[in-house]
């Protein structure tokens, strides 16, 4: 925490707590310490090898998960340093917000789904919290990083009901009751949620240009990137290319920026609550943008999924990545030996392959599948 804390903000003195106790760390506050508990994990590591929208061998600048999730919290801390939201907590719940994604982007996480249809299926925020609280393996005397109720609660971002059921079963009126009886998560949580959408939207036409498979010319139809275009072109007559580019994207991150801090302040101010429940409490969320900012970002949204995620290279790709997904669960669940013990020994074997597959970098499931298959469907 490094500027102000408001009375709404998130406050480690008076956290919900651990899953098991542990006494207080002597000189950071508790959410610093789950944030240094997710950075020193192997979980995170892997966030390097994972594909954001392209595969690590297409290029070396573009986004990994990894740099995305460093973005989010760039992001989310400037933001909350405005409005006196807790920096340490908002940078725990970014680093952490994609640690369950599986290799190869979002078609990793239907092929898993998919598997697992019948086993309780497939979720990434659940992932991320599967990672957190169980997969993780290196303190002595418990499972998982023991994260503080915040935490796990902002990763925790979407749940179905009938995930929100079982979680809530096992632990009554924790991180999945909202899903179940409504409310909202903190502040930092629904920044980082934000956060989250301001951080790709931008990346990825970044590198979607750099691809070469969005072409300026047509991000000009998209209002967002058009106005501050222009406006850079205004003050800087016959800036061209990268330059032209990277200022206009500084541009519109800055104003959607600026635009989420003044739309919260204006909801805060109006919903006055007394202090992180009373933003729990809440009939909706208070982290946003205004409503122009809003459809402006939904328009750069479907832009971005029209000509880049359903671009045919992109999906491409993606039907190789979705063999390859598809052929690693079909050979470790007929064939449970070929993952590491502390995987074949389980005895939920569906959910042991899904755990094992979801937690691979893209590399490596592309080495596991020509591995046990003999097919190389990817450069190495
Ligand atoms: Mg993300």
């Amino acid at each position: 925490m490094t500027g102000q804390r408001a009375a709404y903000a998130a406050d480690p003195q008076r956290s919900r707590g651990r899953r098991i106790a542990e006494p207080p760390a002597p000189t950071r506050s508790e959410f610093q310490r789950d944030r240094d508990r997710i950075i020193h994990s192997t979980a995170f590591r892997r966030l390097v090898y994972k594909t954001q929208v392209f595969l690590n061998h297409e290029g070396d600048l573009f986004r990994t998960r990894l740099t995305h999730s460093l973005e989010v919290a760039q992001l989310g801390r400037s933001i909350a340093r405005s409005l006196g939201l807790d920096e340490d907590l908002v940078e725990a719940v970014a680093l952490a917000h994609d640690l369950g994604h599986t290799p190869f982007g979002h078609a990793g996480q239907d092929v898993l789904n998919d598997c697992m249809r019948g086993h309780g299926g497939f979720e990434h925020n659940l992932q991320s919290l599967r990672v957190v609280d169980r997969l993780e393996q290196r303190y002595p005397s418990f499972d998982g990083l023991n994260l503080c109720f915040e935490t796990r609660e902002g990763i925790l971002k979407h749940c179905s009901r009938s995930h929100a059921e079982l979680i809530d079963a096992a632990e009554p009126g924790g991180v999945a009751s909202r899903f179940l009886f409504g409310g909202q998560p903190s502040l930092e949580a629904q920044l980082c949620n934000l956060a989250d959408e301001v951080a790709y939207n931008a990346h990825d036409v970044d590198d979607g240009v750099r691809s070469g498979l969005i072409e300026l010319e047509q991000l000009l139809e998209v209002e967002l990137v058009r106005e501050h275009w222009e406006a850079t072109l205004a003050q800087h007559p016959g800036l061209n290319g990268k330059r032209l580019l990277f200022e206009t994207i500084r541009r519109l991150l800055s104003a959607q920026v600026y635009d989420i801090i003044d739309a919260t302040r204006a909801a805060l101010q109006q919903a006055t609550p007394a202090d992180a429940d009373a933003v729990r409490a809440a009939s909706q969320p208070l982290v946003r943008f205004s409503s122009d900012m809003r459809s402006k970002s939904t328009a750069l949204k479907r832009f971005l999924f029209a000509n880049l995620y359903r671009h045919p290279q992109v999906q491409a790709t993606r039907a190789r990545a979705d063999q390859v997904l598809r052929d690693l669960f079909v050979a470790y669940s007929s064939d449970p030996r070929q993952m590491p013990a502390d995987f074949a020994d389980r005895d939920d074997l569906m959910r042991a392959c899904s755990d094992y597959i979801a937690g691979m970098t893209d590399r490596f499931a592309i080495r596991e599948h020509q591995r046990l298959t003999g097919k190389s469907l990817f450069p190495l």
